[in-house]
């Protein structure tokens, strides 16, 4: 088949978004040096669609109980070498209205699948925050369509469930028990009840190839996804997957870039892993086509406790320094921090 030039190629990537399996391959196999050219496109491709702004989201990790067995993840219900803690409403609400005294727009409230917060519990926490005037993302894994409904009455705005990876027999080996098809039965449900649907995948998980990255973008695109987080897989040692090797960096700012470049209305967020193996993981991120990030605002007593994967980032500012530094970090590269709700221009963008 004709195979275009890298600098063709990236040329056509920035005046469409129609690329077609084998130019994302191309794309992702692109080497380290051609990785800024491929980082430029998206940039461009960034600024003419959803603008100079840099959305910031403040996440509160509210429960690191698990019942799930994902091969992956250190809150896994299996381990029982950490410490797990469960937030009262009272703190939740406490944090999220200090987050929204000092400037956050969002909140994200995301803990592991917890079954013993009540349902109820979080459609009340969701109502009172939304009275702050801040947009709520929930990210509380796999429910039923009436515990969505339930949440999405309550007024949630978004709902971040990664499908993690698009190879089933991949996602069936790293979440034993279940199926990619029940994931994206749950982003069908969430797209239904009107949420504004996050998903993403992991980047460099045991067996992945650049195709099955290939197919984790089209595979959003064709679930209309609205956000996607991707960040670096960090081996857990307390977890069946310890043996494998850490996400590259480089690979990460491709897929980052290249879904930019293929699906220009995306939220893209700064991942927290990127960020925890890199130190201006941001910039780069922001670099590569990010115009979000979501800055840990949970209790600094719990915060090291969610040891979803190991060295995760771990500040020690206190809620206004860390805003003004990122403020900070986010004008140094020429941008602005939004100032509205940061809704998914998904709809305008399709119009
Ligand atoms: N329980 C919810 C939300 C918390 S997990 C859920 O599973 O959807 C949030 C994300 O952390 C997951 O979607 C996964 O992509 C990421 N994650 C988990 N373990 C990881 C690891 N070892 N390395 C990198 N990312 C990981
Ligand atoms: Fe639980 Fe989410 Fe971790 Fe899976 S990835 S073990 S569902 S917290």
């Amino acid at each position: 088949m004709y195979k275009l030039s890298t600098e063709a190629l990236l040329e056509k990537a920035i005046t469409t978004p129609e690329l077609t399996h084998e130019e994302l391959v191309q794309l992702l196999s692109l080497p380290d040096e051609q990785i800024p050219q491929l980082m430029a496109a998206a940039d461009t491709v960034r600024q003419n669609t959803v603008g100079n702004a840099v959305h910031l989201r403040g996440i509160i990790e509210f429960s690191s109980y698990c019942k799930q067995h994902c091969a992956y993840c250190g809150l896994r219900a299996d381990n029982r070498e950490i410490e797990r803690y469960r937030l009262s409403p009272e703190i939740i609400l406490e944090t999220a209205q200090a987050a929204v005294d000092t400037g956050y727009h969002t909140l994200v409230l995301q803990c592991g699948e917890d079954m013993k917060i009540a349902p109820e519990t979080i459609a009340e926490l969701t109502t009172e925050i939304k009275q702050m005037g801040a947009a709520v993302t929930l990210s509380c894994g796999e429910r039923s369509y009436e515990v969505y409904q339930l949440w999405r009455k309550a007024g949630a705005d978004r709902y971040l469930i990664k499908h993690e990876t698009a190879d089933p027999a991949l996602y069936k080996s790293i979440r034993p028990g279940h199926t990619l098809y029940e994931r994206l039965q749950c982003q069908h449900w969430l797209k239904e009840l009107g949420y504004q649907l996050g998903s993403g995948c992991m980047i460099g998980l045991p067996g992945q190839t650049v195709d099955i990255l290939a197919r984790d973008l089209e595979l959003m695109k064709e679930m209309e996804v609205e956000m996607c987080g991707m960040g670096p897989f960090i081996p857990h040692a307390q977890t069946p997957l310890h043996f494998g090797n850490t996400g590259s960096i480089s690979m990460t700012l491709k897929m980052m870039a290249a879904a930019r470049i293929y699906m220009p209305w995306m939220m893209l967020p700064a991942t927290t892993a990127l960020v925890s193996l890199h130190p201006e993981g941001r910039e780069l991120a922001l670099r590569a086509g990010a115009n979000v990030i979501m800055p840990n605002v949970s209790p600094e007593t719990t915060r090291s406790l969610y040891q979803i994967y190991p060295g995760k980032l771990n500040h020690r500012d206190s809620m206004t320094d860390y805003y003004n530094k990122i403020t900070a970090l986010v004008e140094a590269e020429g941008r602005t921090v939004g100032t509205d709700l940061g809704h998914s221009i998904y709809t305008a963008y399709h119009q």
